[in-house]
């Protein structure tokens, strides 16, 4: 019988929860300094230790995980902390979604390509320092939760921020960086569900992020901000339904993703994805990032959102979506569908 594991961080109690409620037993692989805290749910069945989560890709971890028949679910933490190209070539288990698109996802060359192979709405991307002529933001490469960025509006406000961030240590001396038009507006973020099995696209649910200590600013007034630098580090999420007449772009905006996927990265989308972006002061949505897994803030919908009623009548969290399909692929002998 299939198990299902997860790194213990990110969504991992939303994941497991919605295993057992679909008669799964699952797997945690656990920092040992966690263990207290994850001892407290009882829908964890088994815990497989670590110090660090990187050495899930040992191969007694591998082979343990083997024996017991698992299927991992990837979130944000796998990505960041055993990276995408070691998931890609070296984790030899079945993972539920594309590794493929995970490496997609890391990498801000390629998350470009396929947003704009999507046709969605993108922030201008400037080659160069040098080039920068409007508000930007500069970011790091890979999942860190928006850790290290900075704000720059010419190439010596660039040079500023850059020295500042390798003296405080967000930026080290070989990161890579990738500087992006800096949107002003309403930030939204979009989580989906695109089912191989039926090769239906699912909305599920919206959220917002809080980040620190960027969302501290509207509490200061403007001559207090201006010594201050913002930083982008999520720190929770909270809910948000958008105007029901931009539902039909926001379909759109998964049906591009999810067919420009199928074409540069086959076999394509496999289950949750999450398109994040901005309204602008035109209400267009201009998509500065996508997540091709599972994103923190299907968090909030442990019981299902202000959209999975219309879908489904029963609670469904994004977890338990992935649990669904897993049991449909078991059950018809399909897993290869699903799993890559
Ligand atoms: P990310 O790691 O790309 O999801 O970015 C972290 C946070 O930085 C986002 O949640 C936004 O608050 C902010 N952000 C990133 N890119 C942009 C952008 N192009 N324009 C405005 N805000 C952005």
């Amino acid at each position: 019988m299939t198990e299902i594991a997860t790194l213990g961080s990110h969504c991992a109690l939303q994941v497991l929860k919605g295993a057992k409620d679909e008669g799964y037993s699952t797997l945690l692989v656990c920092q040992r300094k966690r263990e207290r805290l994850y001892r407290r749910f009882p829908f964890i069945d088994e815990y497989m230790f670590v110090d660090k989560f990187s050495e899930v890709i040992r191969p007694e971890n591998v082979s343990a995980m083997k024996d017991r028949h698992a299927v991992v679910v990837p979130h944000g933490t796998l990505v960041s902390e055993v990276g995408a190209t070691e998931v890609l070539n070296g984790f030899d288990i079945p993972i539920f979604g594309s590794r493929k698109l995970l490496l997609w996802e890391s990498d801000r060359e390629l998350k470009e390509k396929l947003m704009t192979e999507s046709g969605l709405r993108t922030p201008k991307a400037f080659a160069s320092p040098e080039d920068i002529d409007r508000l930007a933001i500069v970011k790091l490469h890979g999942a860190k939760g928006g850790q290290g960025y900075f704000l720059a509006d010419s190439p010596k406000t660039f040079k500023e921020g850059l020295a500042k961030a390798k003296k405080t240590g967000t930026v080290g001396a070989n990161s890579r960086l990738y500087i992006q038009e800096y949107v002003v507006g309403v930030p939204v973020y979009f989580e989906f569900f695109q089912s191989p099995l039926s090769g239906e696209l699912e909305f599920h649910s919206i959220d917002r992020r809080y980040e620190t200590n960027v969302d501290g600013f509207g509490r200061l007034p403007a001559r207090m901000q201006g010594s201050l630098l913002p930083s982008y580090v999520v720190v929770g999420n909270s809910p948000l339904v958008v105007r029901e007449s931009l539902l039909e772009d926001v379909f759109k905006m998964g049906e591009g993703f999810v067919d420009a996927c199928a074409r540069l990265v086959p076999p394509g989308m496999i289950g949750p994805f999450c398109i994040e972006g901005v309204y602008d002061e035109n209400m267009e949505f201009v998509a500065f990032e996508f997540s091709a897994r599972i994103v923190a803030g299907t968090n909030l919908y442990t019981q299902g959102s202000p959209y999975t009623p219309f879908l489904f009548d029963r609670p469904m969290s994004m977890g338990r979506r992935i649990a669904v399909e897993i049991k449909e692929a078991d059950s018809t002998d399909s897993l290869k569908h699903v799993t890559t």
